[in-house]
C-alpha cells in the first residue's frame, strides 16, 4: 500500500507522492515568536518532523521551509510594553524557539524564512493583487476583497457566498463568523513599527506573510501545506485566495491539520494561560524524550489530552525499548535462527511500515513494535531467541527510532543556570503584568521545586538558590 494522507482540501485520504521529481515541497507555519512556545505548539511542530521523517523514510527529498512569524498584532503589543524594539524582542523567543526544537530533535527544515526579511515581497504580492483587481484601500490600509474569489471557504468548507462585500476586518485572527475583507497591509499607526514601502508607510498583515514567502522559495504549487488546526481558518484560506488570485493555480496539493493538545479538556494556549512550556517539564525532571514520545504518540488528526500519567507513561515506554535494545545488544546467543522469531520480525517491520503509510498512524505503529518487543523479550527469557534473529531485530528499534528518535538518552543537564532563573523571573513579571496571575503562580511554584526562592522586594525581585 502506498503512502495515504489525510488532505483537509478533499476531506479524503489520498495516496502522497511529490508532483515533480522526487522532491517534497513543504511548507509549515512556524512559530510566532512572542513569548516562548508551550508544549501545545510543540506538539504541532512534532507532528510535521515525524511527517519529514516518514517521507525521508520513504526515500523522497525534502525541500521544507518554515517562517518565522516575527511581525504581527500580539509581538508588537508586548515589544511595546517592554519598550523593546521589535528585533530585540523576537530575537530572545526566536533563539529559544530553536532550542527547544534541538532539545526535542526536531529536524531543522531545509529553509527558515523570517517575516521582515521577506517584507519586498509580500509588497510585490499584493501590488499582483491590486493589478488583478482583488484589493481596496482604506484609510491607508489594503485589503483583500474576498468576493473577488468565488472559492473561497474551500477549505474550511465554509460557505461565505452571503458575506457582504466592502466590511472589513484589521486584525490577523478572527472567528468563522467574522469572515469579512481581510487585510494584506496596515496603514502606520502611531508609534507602531513600519517600512516605508510603494504601498504606503505600514506593515504587512499575517496572511500575506506566508502566501509570499512560501512561494518565493517553493514556487506556484506547493506539495504539501501543514499547521495546527486553528491555521485553516482564516490564516490558509486567506493563503489560499492571495496565492490562486496571483498565479491562477492551485496553492498547495495537500493541507495536513493537527489537531490541538489539550489540557483539562480545553485547548492549550497563551490567552488561557493553561500552558506548560518544555521548559517547564525539563525542570520538573522530565526528558525531551518522554516528552517528544508523547506528543508523537497520538496520530495526528486525534486530539491529545495532556497530563502528568501520560508523560509518565511516555517515560515508562522509553525505558522499556532501551531495556530491549540493550539486551538485544549485549546478550550472548547460541548460533542459529528461530524460524518463528524471524516470521515476527518480518511481520512486525511490515506492519509499522503499513500503519505509518496509513496516515501516519504512530498509536498502531507503536503497538506493533511494543507487540514485538514482548516477543523478543519472552523468546530471550526462554532461551529460543538465536544469533541470526539478532539483527533483524535491531532493525525493527532502528526502523522505530528512525522516526520516532528517543532511544539515544540525551545527558544535558536540566539543571536551571543562572540565565534560566532569569528568564522564568522576566516572563513572571511580564505574566503579573498582564494579570495573568496563575501563570505567575506557576512560575514561583516550578523555581521553587528547582530549589530557588524569589522575593519581591521594593527594588524588584531579588532570587537565591536555597
Ligand atoms: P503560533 O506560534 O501561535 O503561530 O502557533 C504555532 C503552531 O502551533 C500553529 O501551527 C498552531 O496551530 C499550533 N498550536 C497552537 N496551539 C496549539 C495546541 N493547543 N495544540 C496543538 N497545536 C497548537
Ligand atoms: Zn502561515
Amino acid at each position: 500500500m502506498p503512502l495515504r494522507l489525510y488532505n483537509t482540501l478533499t476531506q479524503e485520504l489520498e495516496e502522497f507522492r511529490p508532483m515533480r521529481d522526487n522532491t517534497v515541497r513543504m511548507y509549515t507555519c512556524g512559530p510566532t515568536v512572542y513569548n516562548y512556545v508551550h508544549i501545545g505548539n510543540l506538539r504541532t511542530f512534532t507532528f510535521q518532523d515525524i511527517l519529514r521523517r516518514w517521507l525521508r523514510y520513504r526515500g523522497f527529498e525534502l525541500d521544507h521551509v518554515m517562517n518565522i512569524t516575527d511581525v504581527e498584532d500580539k509581538i508588537i503589543a508586548n515589544a511595546a510594553k517592554q519598550g523593546k524594539t521589535l528585533e530585540e524582542y523576537t530575537e530572545v523567543f526566536t533563539k529559544a524557539y530553536f532550542e527547544d526544537a534541538t532539545a526535542l530533535r526536531l529536524q531543522r527544515p531545509e529553509q527558515i524564512a523570517k517575516a521582515t526579511d521577506h517584507i519586498g515581497e509580500m509588497v510585490q504580492a499584493i501590488e499582483k493583487l491590486s493589478e488583478k483587481g482583488c484589493t481596496y484601500t482604506s484609510d491607508g490600509s489594503t485589503y483583500f476583497r474576498i468576493s473577488t474569489f468565488p472559492e473561497y471557504g474551500k477549505l474550511s468548507h465554509n460557505d461565505f457566498s452571503g458575506i457582504r462585500s466592502g466590511a472589513r476586518v484589521d486584525m490577523d485572527e478572527y472567528e468563522k463568523a467574522d469572515a469579512r475583507d481581510f487585510v494584506l497591509w496596515k496603514g502606520r499607526k502611531n508609534e507602531e513599527p513600519y517600512w516605508h514601502t510603494p504601498l504606503g508607510d505600514g506593515r504587512p498583515g499575517w496572511h500575506i506573510e506566508c502566501s509570499a514567502m512560501a512561494m518565493k522559495y517553493l514556487g506556484e504549487t506547493l506539495d504539501i501545506h501543514a499547521g495546527g488546526i486553528d491555521l485553516a481558518f482564516p490564516h490558509h484560506e486567506n493563503e489560499i485566495a492571495q496565492s490562486e488570485s496571483i498565479t491562477g493555480r492551485p496553492f498547495a496539493r495537500f493541507w495536513i491539520h493537527s489537531e490541538h493538545l489539550l489540557i483539562e479538556s480545553q485547548k492549550m494556549s497563551k490567552s488561557l494561560g493553561n500552558f506548560y512550556t518544555l521548559r517547564d517539564l525539563l525542570a520538573k525532571g522530565y526528558s525531551p524524550e518522554s516528552v517528544r514520545y508523547l506528543l508523537a504518540s497520538v496520530p495526528h488528526r486525534k486530539k491529545l489530552n495532556f497530563t502528568f500519567d501520560g508523560l509518565n507513561a511516555a517515560n515508562a515506554s522509553i525505558e522499556r525499548l532501551r531495556n530491549v535494545e540493550s539486551r538485544l545488544k549485549a546478550e550472548k546467543l547460541e548460533t542459529g535462527i528461530d524460524e518463528t522469531n524471524r516470521q515476527q520480525t518480518a511481520e512486525a517491520l511490515r506492519r509499522y511500515e503499513e500503519s505509518l503509510d496509513d496516515d501516519l498512524n504512530t498509536a498502531e505503529a507503536l503497538g506493533v513494535v511494543f507487540e514485538f518487543v514482548r516477543d523478543v523479550n519472552s523468546a530471550l527469557d526462554e532461551g529460543r531467541f538465536r544469533e541470526e534473529n539478532r539483527a533483524g531485530a535491531l532493525k525493527v528499534l532502528a526502523a522505530f527510532d528512525q522516526i520516532f528518535d528517543v532511544l539515544r538518552p540525551s545527558h544535558e543537564s536540566h539543571e536551571l543556570d543562572d540565565a534560566g532563573v532569569e528568564r522564568y523571573i522576566e516572563e513572571r513579571a511580564a505574566a503579573k503584568k498582564a494579570r495573568d496571575f496563575a501563570r505567575a503562580d506557576e512560575i514561583r511554584a516550578l523555581l521553587h521545586d528547582k530549589g530557588i526562592v524569589i522575593e519581591d522586594t521594593r527594588e524588584g525581585i531579588r532570587w537565591k538558590r536555597k
